[in-house]
Parts: structure tokens; C-alpha cells; sequence
């Protein structure tokens, strides 16, 4: 186990007592459970409890788009520009990000300036990619447990991951614990409950949330909210007009409409891009009354 994996605090995830470093992975003195490195990634798996929340044939083609793709785009720099209002001491904290996918979001925040602590994902193939971008500590852990973090937190990420979860309140109770007083969690979400379609359904999301019903989660939770604004504007009113041409005749699945939403289209990405862009100023000042994405920044309290 490297150093850098020494400093992510751990439970284990059998009896949740604390995991120490061992020079293969880490171990656990209550019980007596032993966690493998393997190409650098501790496997804290124990067995997934309840549905499949994701749908892992997907991670070669985000790592291959999300540079370019400009809803990829668009997310990372709201992201950070949110997480510089909303966090003064960004710089004094380090990141740990749930759900890390093929890792696009964090390798750019690090490169912005958020120092990385280290990122955990369910799936062996998400963490494969990571690896190759980032030198942080990665976890693969069970879905349907929570995240076998102790305590000892400063920053929590879940970028589009709460909508995969079953008991979302209980994962930002669990998080809420995780954090040290005066730490913050950072997320994403899709918002706007009536835009749920085939889409959704294809992406194993449970939901999509209204901005009032994320942020009397986040209090339910415990957690006080710094900052909580709709961003993609621009995206909503074509939802609909998505629905009206998939019910065009010859449209194609909704898997091969699905794949065509995640291909980069040179001058409709540009486009996408410009209108995105033209809307950041406005999420900054928490102003959008709608936009199919939620971003939220949340503390725990002193
Ligand atoms: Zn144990």
C-alpha cells in the first residue's frame, strides 16, 4: 500500500472498524479480513448489494469523449468555477470523489488547482482509465454499500452518482459522518423530475431531482447549503423535442439514440458549447430558474 494510500481513511467494509496499511493492500485487526492491491487499486469489494446502478459497456466511449463532449465540457468548468465561490480555502482541502467513472472531472480538477486525495468507483474498468490519467489512491467498492470511508474528510465529490442510488439519503447521511466538521460535499445531479424518459431509464436512474427536493435531502442529512443552482439550461427545452423525433418513424432504438447523444458532433458541439458557455456567468450568480442539471456545495457544520 503506497503512503498516499496511507492517508485515505478507511473502515472495513465487513465490520466497519477502522483498516490499517499493509504493504500489499490493507487489513483489519477487529475481524480479520485482508484487501488486495492490484494494478495499484485496493479491492475493498465484499459483494454488491441490491440493483446494478450503472451500466459499464459505457466507460471506453465517456474517456474517449468527455475532453470534447460539451456536456462533459461544460460540467467541469461549472464545477470548478462553483467549488472556487463556494469554498474559499479550495486549496487547503483535498478531494475524495465517489462514483469517479473513467476519472475526466477529477484529472481537471486537479490540473485547476484542487489538490486530489483520491477517488473510488464499482466498476474495475472505470478505474482502469483513471489510473492511467491520475497517481491518486483508487478504491473499487461494492454498489448498493456505502463507501467504506471512516471519518476525517474535508471535500466529497458525487458527480451525476446520487440518481444511481437507491437510499440516497442515507449515502449523504453516511458522507455527512465522513466529513470533519466544517468539510464540504460537492455534487451533481439531473434535475427536474417531469423531463425522467427512456434516457433515464437507460442510464439505471432512479430519478431526477426538483432543486427544493435535493436540498431538503442535504438538510435532512444534516448538511447546511452553501450553494445549490440549476446549470444546462439550454438542454432542457430540447428534451421535449427529443421526445416529439423519437417518435418520428425509422428513428432507431433508444440504445442507438443513447449512443448518438455521447458521439461528438463536430459543428453541434461547437454550438453546444457556445450556448453553454454563454450561461456560465448565470450559474455562478444562481439565477437559471431551470436547467436539466442540479450542482449543489454543502457543510457540514462547524
Ligand atoms: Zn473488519
Amino acid at each position: 500500500m503506497s503512503d498516499a494510500l496511507r492517508a485515505v481513511q478507511l473502515v472495513c467494509p465487513r465490520c466497519r472498524a477502522r483498516l490499517e496499511a499493509t504493504t500489499l493492500g490493507a487489513s483489519c485487526a477487529a475481524c480479520g479480513s485482508g484487501y488486495a492491491t492490484r494494478d495499484g487499486i485496493l479491492d475493498l469489494r465484499i459483494g454488491r448489494v441490491g440493483a446494478v446502478g450503472y451500466d459499464p459497456h459505457y466507460f471506453p466511449t465517456l474517456a474517449a469523449v468527455e475532453r470534447s463532449h460539451y456536456w462533459f465540457v461544460a460540467r467541469r468548468e461549472v464545477v470548478r468555477d462553483v467549488l472556487r465561490d463556494a469554498v474559499p480555502d479550495l486549496a487547503e482541502r483535498a478531494l475524495f470523489d465517489i462514483g469517479c467513472g473513467s476519472g475526466g472531472l477529477l484529472e481537471f480538477l486537479g490540473a485547476s488547482g484542487v489538490p486530489l486525495a483520491g477517488a473510488c468507483d464499482a466498476y474495475p474498468e472505470s478505474l482502469a482509465f483513471v489510473r492511467r490519467r491520475l497517481a491518486v489512491p483508487l478504491l473499487l467498492v461494492d454498489e448498493g454499500r456505502f463507501p467504506p470511508l471512516a471519518s476525517g474528510y474535508s471535500l466529497l465529490s458525487l458527480f451525476d452518482v446520487l440518481e444511481h442510488i437507491d437510499d440516497d439519503v442515507g449515502t449523504l447521511r453516511h458522507l455527512f459522518e465522513a466529513l470533519d466538521p466544517g468539510g464540504i460535499l460537492v455534487l451533481t445531479v439531473p434535475a427536474h423530475p417531469f423531463l425522467f424518459d427512456e434516457m433515464d431509464e437507460i442510464a439505471l436512474h432512479r430519478r431526477r431531482y426538483s432543486r427544493s427536493d435535493l436540498g431538503r435531502k442535504l438538510r435532512v442529512a444534516g448538511f447546511e447549503i452553501r450553494s445549490l443552482a440549476h446549470f444546462m439550461a439550454p438542454l432542457v427545452p430540447l428534451v421535449p423535442l427529443r421526445w416529439l423525433v423519437s417518435a418520428l418513424p425509422g428513428r432507431g432504438s433508444a440504445m442507438e439514440r443513447r449512443r448518438a447523444e455521447l458521439a461528438v458532433t463536430p459543428v453541434l458541439n461547437g454550438l453546444m458549447r457556445a450556448a453553454l458557455r454563454l450561461e456560465r456567468p448565470l450559474v455562478r450568480a444562481r439565477v437559471l430558474p431551470f436547467g436539466s442539471s442540479l450542482i449543489a456545495v454543502a457543510a457540514r457544520p462547524l
